[in-house]
C-alpha cells in the first residue's frame, strides 16, 4: 500500500465583505440574499457614506432585529489602528492600520485651511522596487480589497467630525463632511500611499467610485481632486484614460532619460520614458486632465541642469505640470535631497520651456509620513 501525500497550497483569505466593496445594485442583492427588505441597502448607505455612523447603536431607523447582524455581515472591522502620530500641531497625522490578517498599512491626513488631502494605501507593502522609496525595500505582501481603501478615507472623516485634527482654520462649518471645498471635509484624495494603485487596478477603480459617487451611494468626492500616482504601467494608463472618471493622473518619472530612470524606477525596463509619457499624453487628450510629472530631486542623481532640459523639451507644449519633491530620507538610503541651488536652477530651467512647476511641501516628514517613508514598521 502506498500513501500519497497531497500537497495543498494554503488559500489566502479575503479580507470579510464590506458594504463599501459594493456598488449600489450589488448592496440591495446582498441584503435580499439575507431576508431583509433592499431599501434597507439605502439606509445603511446613508449611515455608512453621508452620515459616516460608526456606531451601529445609532442607526437607529433599521430595526433593532436586524441591525447587528447587517451590520456583522456588510459593516465589519476591516483597519484596527495601531498607532497614531501627529505634527503641525496635529494638522498632519499619520495613522498605521492592522488588516484582518496581520498586514499593515499607513495612511495620512493632511489638514489645511482650504482643504483635507488623505494620502491612502492601495497594497500593503509594493513590489515596484524603487531604491529611493521606503515601501519597496520590503516588497509586496498583498492588494487591498476596495473596502479596505475606502475606510482610511472614511476612518479620517470620521476623525474630522469628531473634532480630533486641529488647524481647519477659522470659522470652520461642516467639520467633517466629505467633499466639496474647504479644510473641513475630506476633500482631496491621493493614491500616493503605500503600493502601486494601478498594480491593484479593479479594487483602485471601485475604491474611486465609491469616493466620488454621491452620497449615499458614495462619499461624493470631486473626481478631479482625486490622484492616482503611478510608476508607468502603460496598459493600464490606457485602461483608466477609459473609465470615464476624470481622476488626475500622476506619473512618478524622476528621470527624463532610460540610462538613469532604468534604476530608479525599475519597471523602466520594461516601459520606456517615451512609451510612459506617450499613455500620458493619451490620458490627457481622452479625459482632458493636466497630468501632473512627479520628479524627486535627489542630490547629483537627477538634478543636473541637462536632464531639466531634457525634461523640459519632452514636456514642451504638453498638458502636464511637474509637481518636484525634494527627496525624502528613508532609511538604509544613501541619497538626499538636491540643494537648494541646483533645485533653483532645475526649476528655472524647466520654466524657461514653459513648462509649469511646483516643488511640493514636505508635509509629515519628521513623522516618517512623507512620499516614500512610510513603510508600516510597527517600531518606527
Ligand atoms: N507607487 C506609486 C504611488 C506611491 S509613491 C508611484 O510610485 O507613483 C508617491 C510618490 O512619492 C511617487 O511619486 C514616488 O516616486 C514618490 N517617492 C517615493 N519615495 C520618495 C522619497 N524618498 N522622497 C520623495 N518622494 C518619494
Amino acid at each position: 500500500m502506498t500513501t500519497q501525500l497531497t500537497f495543498v497550497a494554503p488559500r489566502r483569505a479575503k479580507p470579510p465583505r464590506h458594504l463599501a466593496d459594493l456598488s449600489m445594485a450589488e448592496r440591495r442583492a446582498a441584503i435580499a440574499e439575507l431576508g431583509e427588505k433592499p431599501f434597507r441597502a439605502d439606509q445603511l448607505s446613508r449611515h455608512y457614506f453621508a452620515k459616516l455612523t460608526g456606531s451601529v447603536a445609532d442607526m437607529t431607523d433599521l430595526p433593532a432585529g436586524s441591525r447587528e447582524r447587517l451590520a456583522a455581515e456588510l459593516l465589519p472591522d476591516l483597519l484596527t489602528p495601531v498607532r497614531e502620530i501627529a505634527c503641525d500641531d496635529g494638522a498632519t497625522r499619520k495613522t498605521l492600520w492592522r488588516l484582518f490578517d496581520g498586514a499593515l498599512v499607513e495612511s495620512v491626513l493632511m489638514r489645511y485651511p482650504d482643504r483635507v488631502t488623505m494620502c491612502v494605501s492601495s497594497q500593503a507593502g509594493c513590489g515596484m522596487n524603487c531604491p529611493f522609496c521606503a515601501t519597496g525595500q520590503a516588497g509586496l505582501t498583498r492588494n487591498l480589497s476596495t473596502a479596505e481603501i475606502v475606510e482610511q478615507v472614511v476612518a479620517g472623516a470620521r476623525a474630522l467630525n469628531s473634532g480630533q485634527v486641529p488647524g481647519g482654520g477659522v470659522g470652520a462649518k461642516g467639520a467633517g463632511r466629505v467633499g466639496g471645498q474647504g479644510g473641513n471635509r475630506v476633500s482631496n484624495i491621493v493614491f500616493m500611499g503605500m503600493g502601486e494603485p494601478l498594480a491593484n487596478y479593479k479594487a483602485v477603480i471601485n475604491a474611486v467610485h465609491r469616493l466620488v459617487d454621491p452620497a449615499p451611494e458614495g462619499l461624493g468626492i470631486s473626481a478631479r481632486h482625486v490622484t492616482v500616482s503611478t510608476v508607468g504601467l502603460v496598459p493600464a494608463i490606457e485602461k483608466l484614460a477609459n473609465e470615464g472618471l476624470p481622476v488626475t493622473l500622476a506619473v512618478s518619472l524622476h528621470a527624463p532619460d532610460d540610462e538613469l530612470r532604468d534604476t530608479l524606477v525599475p519597471i523602466n525596463t520594461r516601459w520606456k520614458v517615451s512609451e510612459v509619457l506617450g499613455a500620458a499624453w493619451n490620458y490627457a487628450a481622452t479625459t482632458g486632465r493636466r497630468v501632473s510629472i512627479e520628479y524627486a530631486l535627489i542630490r547629483d542623481i537627477n538634478d543636473q541642469e541637462w536632464r531639466a532640459d531634457l525634461l523640459g523639451r519632452l514636456l514642451k507644449g504638453k498638458l502636464a505640470h511637474v509637481n518636484l519633491i525634494p527627496l525624502n530620507p528613508t532609511p538604509g538610503s544613501k541619497w538626499t535631497a538636491s540643494r537648494p541651488k541646483d533645485e533653483r536652477a532645475f526649476v528655472h530651467r524647466l520654466e524657461s520651456h514653459g513648462v509649469p512647476v511646483t516643488v511640493r511641501d514636505t508635509r509629515g516628514r519628521e513623522i516618517d509620513g512623507a512620499c516614500g517613508q512610510l513603510a508600516a514598521a510597527p517600531d518606527r
